[in-house]
């Protein structure tokens, strides 16, 4: 739901740095290609740290270990690019859309630094005009959906509950809390059928939940929900567009901050080293097997998602209570989810009074964004939706025709004439297990304090251990940075 703040305090948190997109442009293609086969000299398979992934949080652990004097180091990316759940993807006339994360807001300060670190700009979403809300079959525009007065008394009661819930949480340390396991054993769902006294609460929550969190109320643990909002500083912050999370973009696109900061660690970057094997032998130096060869390390970080490290054999096995919440979260029910991009010559909506935002608690589309580029020369309209909500759109090409006359219900026919389409699949990636995943009930009290406590000399980073903006951008990078730190600790 979308609420707007006049916020000062917010909207120019981050400052225009401008001339970023000149600097891209005179860094050119970074130099990180890596390194083929077996052509890694043997002394550089000797390090002090190696790193494992180079989405945000590998990336900028590299970064900080390097800011703190430890030059021995090498990152290995499974994938042929670094960037790992923020991808550009090329929409002609020199413009790129994203199709992973994408968009930062206040109170995101470990972003927010970084890229101002980087010369990197960042600039407002478009939010001018009115949203598009389809809730409970009722379609109607305006700055908040169409609701009575009970309804919305009802919303703002239930959300301050949840708010004042997750304030009491220890933070980054859910399962501390007092009531930890009884918060943890029921659902958000069966929370919400207890304190919601209409219907249009819990189908905006479950709208908030499909399009937020990746699955069901009733599926998903009241404590992880809690944890998250208490992560994000509050309910407001995860589901404000203005002046929350989606307040601003990145300029040139999110997958740049990878890309620059890989651009400046250079070789040390491999791709392409997807690693199969960890050993971590008493007494001897750790081996880390990839495809290619095996690096000697002292310390290890792995930067993923708990549920992407059970690709990975460790020997000796990981804590048995570290294993299971990585396999309970790989394992875990969620709404796999594709990012689409529908391109038209413009914005058309705009004129219309509409800024192309559309929540909707029905498939197939759960949100769409105004995704054209800063200077509106084309028109971009990105949609958020689950393959498994909508069977018939599983193909390619009917999804392509099936999300144009959707959003002609909601934009009018000019929306039927699109000019390009693109979409990632993060349900078909072979190297990301999704996009959040949210826990089910019993989880985090089970094993949640092994998200971040190092297993021997591995240290875990990745958005799911950040304490602060969990699941974000922000979360990831901030997670590099402290496990960097503690590395950097253990070596001392
Ligand atoms: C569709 C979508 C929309 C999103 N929207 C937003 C948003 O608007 N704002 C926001 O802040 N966040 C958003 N997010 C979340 C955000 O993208 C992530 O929180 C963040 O990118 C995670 O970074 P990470 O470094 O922790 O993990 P990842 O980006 O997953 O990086 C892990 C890396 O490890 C690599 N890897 C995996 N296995 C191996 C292996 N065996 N060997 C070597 N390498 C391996 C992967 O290839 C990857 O590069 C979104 C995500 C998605 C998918």
């Amino acid at each position: 739901m979308r609420f707007t703040m006049t916020n000062a305090w917010s909207r120019r948190r981050f400052m225009r740095v401008s001339g970023g997109a000149a600097a891209a442009a005179s860094l050119g293609r970074p130099s990180f290609v890596g390194a083929a086969v077996g052509g890694v000299p043997a002394a550089a398979r000797n390090v002090r740290v190696a790193i494992v992934g180079a989405g945000l949080s590998g990336l900028m652990a590299a970064r900080e270990l390097r800011r703190q004097g430890e030059d021995s180091f090498v990152v290995l990316e499974a994938r042929d690019r670094v960037g790992g759940r923020t991808l550009n993807m090329p929409i002609g006339d020199g413009h790129i859309v994203e199709v992973g994360g994408e968009w930062i807001g206040p109170g995101q300060d470990a972003v927010a630094a970084l890229i101002e670190d980087l010369g990197i700009g960042a600039y407002d979403q478009y939010y001018q005009g009115d949203t598009t809300y389809d809730i409970e079959g009722k379609v109607s525009r305006g700055l908040l959906p169409d609701v009575t007065f009970s309804e919305a008394v009802d919303f703002a009661n239930v959300a301050w509950q949840l708010d004042r819930l997750s304030q009491r949480l220890p933070l980054g340390e859910p399962w501390r809390a007092k009531n930890a396991e009884a918060l943890d054993r029921q659902t958000f769902g069966a929370w919400l059928s207890v304190h919601a006294k209409t219907s249009f609460t819990p189908s905006v929550f479950r709208l908030i939940n499909r399009a937020v969190w990746s699955g069901y109320p009733e599926r998903t643990s009241l404590l992880w929900i809690l944890n998250y909002i208490r992560s994000a500083g509050g309910l407001l912050p995860v589901i404000l567009n203005d002046g929350g999370a989606q307040d601003q973009r990145i300029e040139g696109g999110s997958q740049v901050i990878s890309e620059r900061m890989a651009s400046e660690l250079g070789d040390r970057v491999l791709l392409g080293r997807p690693v199969v094997r960890i050993e971590d032998p008493p007494g001897a130096p750790m081996r880390v097997v990839t495809a290619q060869e095996t690096f000697r390390a002292d310390r290890l970080i792995v930067a993923m998602a708990p549920a992407d490290t059970m690709r990975i054999e460790f020997v000796p096995g990981l804590p048995e209570r570290r294993l299971e919440l990585a396999s309970g979260w790989a394992r875990l029910p969620r709404l796999p989810l594709v990012k689409a991009a529908m391109l038209y010559n413009t914005p058309f909506w705009r004129v219309d009074g509409l800024n192309g935002a559309m929540q909707s608690d029905r498939s197939p589309i759960q949100l769409v964004f105004d995704n054209s580029p800063e200077d509106a020369s084309m028109g971009v309209l990105s949609c958020f939706l689950s393959v498994v909500e909508c069977p018939h759109l599983a193909d390619r090409a009917a999804r392509e025709a099936g999300l144009r006359e959707e959003l002609a219900r909601y934009f009018g026919d000019k929306a039927l004439d699109a000019k390009g389409y693109v979409e990632k699949d993060w349900a078909t990636d072979p190297w990301s297990t999704g996009c959040i995943t949210p826990l089910t009930p019993g989880l985090l009290t089970a094993g949640g304090e092994h998200l971040r406590k190092p297993s021997g000399r591995i240290h875990w980073a990745g958005t799911e251990s950040a304490k602060v903006w969990c699941g974000y951008m922000d979360g990831a990078i901030s997670a590099g940075a402290r496990a960097a730190t503690e590395v950097i600790a253990a070596l001392r």
